[in-house]
């Protein structure tokens, strides 16, 4: 018999996505009928489980996935981890080293010390990356290069990258489309089977790993143009809406 439900799971991104980007109160009306949504989704069976892909660091992806009632691994920094709320178990990517860990280390220590002066923090939690908070986006655009060019320099396998009030420092071997690799080993889930929710150009890295993409209205234009869908709200009222389409019955309209 086929299956009730259009997909098996939504991967969904945290930040942008289900929370602000910047400092307001989560939508707590919004994501109580996204955990409404999952509970039905585990109980009945009639439509895909939502899960996370974040790049941040586990113990926020940890709290969240137990606020939404989330009983699939969940994909934590960037796909550093894949943590199961069912079990309790934290997998580091089997491909991160001792070499790796040091690289990050060093990278942590040197901007540490170089920019803790400029008000600039190191974002406490993150095991095999590093983000470099200020709260001057134009002073995170001035250090940019400074920063790549010391990790090329030191041979750092390091992929430097920015969001609006963070410098990352990411492995070049691991990322979400890694993390989801490992979410996939680990439970048999198909690519046609699989839907996804991002809001900037690093859930690019989503986008590829499932058969239907969707963004809230505040997405990024470039992944807007890779999206099958993109909602007319914003944050996590858009993923509701997005969440509606993949329903059965009146409401979905998938
Ligand atoms: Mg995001």
């Amino acid at each position: 018999m086929a299956s009730p439900r259009p997909y098996d799971l939504v991967i969904c991104d945290i930040d942008g996505c289900l929370t602000p980007e910047g400092t307001e109160a989560f939508d707590r009306e919004a994501l109580e009928r996204i955990a409404r949504y999952n509970r039905q989704a585990r109980a009945a069976g009639d439509r895909p489980e939502l899960t996370l892909c974040s790049g941040r660091p586990q113990p926020f992806v940890e709290a969240m996935s137990r606020f939404l009632g989330i009983g699939v691994p969940c994909i934590a920094e960037n796909g550093v981890w894949l943590y199961d709320p069912t079990t309790n178990a934290y997998r580091i990517d089997p491909g991160i080293g001792a070499r790796d860990l040091e690289a990050v280390a060093n990278i942590t220590s040197w901007m540490r010390h170089r920019y803790a002066g400029a008000g600039a923090a190191i974002q406490p939690g993150k095991t095999a990356s590093v983000s470099l908070y200020h709260a001057d986006h134009h002073w995170l655009v001035a250090r940019l290069d400074e920063i790549r060019g010391h990790c090329h320099a030191e041979g750092f396998p390091l992929r430097v990258s920015m969001s609006w009030y963070y410098i990352n420092c990411d492995l070049v071997h691991i990322s979400k489309a890694t993390g989801i690799g490992q979410l996939i080993a680990a439970k048999g889930f198909a690519r046609e089977r699989l839907a996804g929710i991002g809001d900037t150009m690093g859930d690019a890295a989503i986008r590829e790993r499932v058969a239907f993409f969707a963004c809230p209205a505040n997405a990024d234009d470039g992944l807007r143009t890779l999206a099958d869908y993109v909602s007319p709200f914003e944050v996590a009222t858009g993923v509701v809406d997005i969440l509606e389409r993949l329903m059965p019955g009146p409401a979905g309209r998938s």
